[in-house]
Formats: structure tokens, C-alpha cells, sequence
């Protein structure tokens, strides 16, 4: 417990840490628009999820995953994230 450095969070899918560097955070605006925060820079609330196409699928479809991440993400968003991880 004490030995998680402390760059890692939690993928809100498979609920494995990982660094943050290997997660996308997801963020919302004022207006409750959920975005990619690439940068970790956006304060607030946010949700982690792995780069991987199996666990960015999921964000769309899991009623709990969509109560972490303050409601469900469009499909827009998920297919950009998927389609992103298959270029790094
Ligand atoms: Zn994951």
C-alpha cells in the first residue's frame, strides 16, 4: 500500500494502477463536457483509464464506470481515445 509511487492511478475499468503516463484523464468543462486532459493540468475531478482499446471500450458501456466519470462519455470521444491508442 505504502510502496505505490506516487505518478500512479487507478484505471477506473480494470482498477489497476498504472503511471500516469500510460492513462488517459478525462475531465468536464463548466458546461459538463467530458474531454481528454492530456496534460494532467486540468484541476477538478477526473477519471483515469488505461491506453487500451479493451478498457476505453468499456468507459462506453458500464454503468459504473460512468458514475466515476459523472455520466456517460459520447462515442466520439471513445473511438478518438481508441484510435489514438493504436499510434503510440
Ligand atoms: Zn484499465
Amino acid at each position: 500500500m505504502s510502496s505505490n509511487p506516487k505518478n500512479y492511478r487507478m484505471c477506473v475499468v480494470c482498477r489497476k494502477m498504472h503511471p500516469k503516463q500510460d492513462l488517459y484523464r478525462i475531465c468536464r468543462d463548466e458546461s459538463n463536457t467530458p474531454f481528454v486532459d492530456y496534460l494532467f493540468k486540468v484541476e477538478g475531478r477526473g477519471a483515469y483509464v488505461c491506453k487500451n482499446a479493451e478498457c476505453i471500450a468499456t468507459l462506453g458501456n458500464k454503468k459504473k464506470v460512468s458514475k466515476s466519470l459523472g455520466g456517460t462519455l459520447p462515442q466520439e470521444l471513445i473511438d478518438q481515445m481508441i484510435k489514438e491508442t493504436g499510434t503510440i
